[in-house]
């Protein structure tokens, strides 16, 4: 992705990105503008951008939707290596489940949903896991359930390229929280930090729905001694009663056929200067030409954008 023709931007082979859609659904104007920030920001740094396709969660997929994402980021110009498909990875989550487990890193629990409803408070991100099995409880009666990562009270601060400094305490603020789900599926946080360390991923750029949740990632790589990687956490698109752009609040599929102009409207919420980009190009050009003037600074501190303000 490097384009060293122009001799302005040096090759910074430290420098690896990602996009890691869930393949609930067809990509859509939300979901463009985290492989846009996360494409541009890798390009203008010279280094490289891969796909990861997180399919753990088959309650949520969508048959078709992965190839659909896949042929859609093609059409809209980015260029990307063959993804990672997280389904190929059970084995590897399992094992690093297993040896955080063994060094009682994790714990397994008990409690059902419904126990925790009644009894949880809430925290930074999402109900506080009042610690009920931390000591053992599971036992013939009460059989495990989940796996938890256990928390500890030593500060987690890290520094967002857009968001500032954030800090909390996990134990306080979080709570040991989900590695493994009641029905068995691996969770979110535990592959996400485990892929993103085996794919040598040194930034992350995705949306500030995710900025909270980064916590419980930072405090897996701790667990996990992986070197942390940069943050930068980008406005996420809302519509105009405020509710987050997604599959869920019935954001239209992008029509791949316009490729071009869902690439400008996505630079133009990203606060992108559009002057000397010609509108008639096609989305591959108009990528590179983005990527030479992209800079992010005008998103500092931006947590949501409305849409086509
Ligand atoms: N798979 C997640 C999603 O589609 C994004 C994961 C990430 O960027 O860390 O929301």
């Amino acid at each position: 992705m490097s384009d060293n023709k122009t001799g302005k931007q040096a090759t910074d082979h430290t420098y690896r990105g990602r996009f890691a859609p869930s393949p609930t659904g067809p990509l859509h104007f939300g979901s463009l503008i985290a492989a846009v920030a996360s494409y541009l920001e890798a390009a203008a740094a010279g280094g490289e951008w891969l796909v990861r396709i997180e399919d753990i969660d088959p309650t949520r997929e969508q048959p078709g939707a992965a190839t659909a994402i896949l042929r859609s980021l093609e059409a809209h110009g980015f260029e990307f290596d063959s993804p990672l498909f997280q389904s190929t990875r059970l084995a590897e989550y399992d094992e690093i489940i297993a040896k955080l487990s063994a060094k009682d890193a994790a714990y397994s629990c008990s409690c059902s949903r419904k126990e925790l409803r009644a009894t949880a408070t809430h925290g930074v991100t999402g109900p506080i896991y009042p610690g009920t099995c931390r000591l053992g409880a599971a036992t013939e009666s009460r059989p495990a359930i989940s796996v938890r990562a256990r928390t500890n009270n030593k500060l987690v601060e890290f520094t967002d390229g857009l968001q500032g400094t954030l800090s909390c305490c996990p134990e306080t603020e979080i709570g040991d929280f989900l590695v493994r789900r009641g029905d068995g599926l691996v969770a979110y946080q535990l592959a996400v930090v485990v892929d993103d360390h085996h794919q040598n991923i040194s930034h992350i750029v995705r949306g500030t729905d995710l900025l909270e949740p980064t916590f419980m990632q930072l405090c897996l790589q701790r667990l996990l001694r992986f070197p942390e990687p940069r943050y930068m956490h980008f406005p996420i698109a809302t519509a105009a009663d405020g509710s987050k752009l997604s599959k869920q609040t019935g954001a239209p599929p992008l029509d791949d056929s316009r490729a071009s102009e869902n690439l400008l409207a996505a630079l133009q919420f990203l606060q992108q200067d559009l002057s000397n980009i010609d509108k008639s190009l096609k989305s591959n050009d108009i990528l590179k030409i983005a990527s030479k003037g992209w800079d992010a600074g005008m998103l500092k501190g931006v947590r949501r954008l409305r849409i086509g303000v």
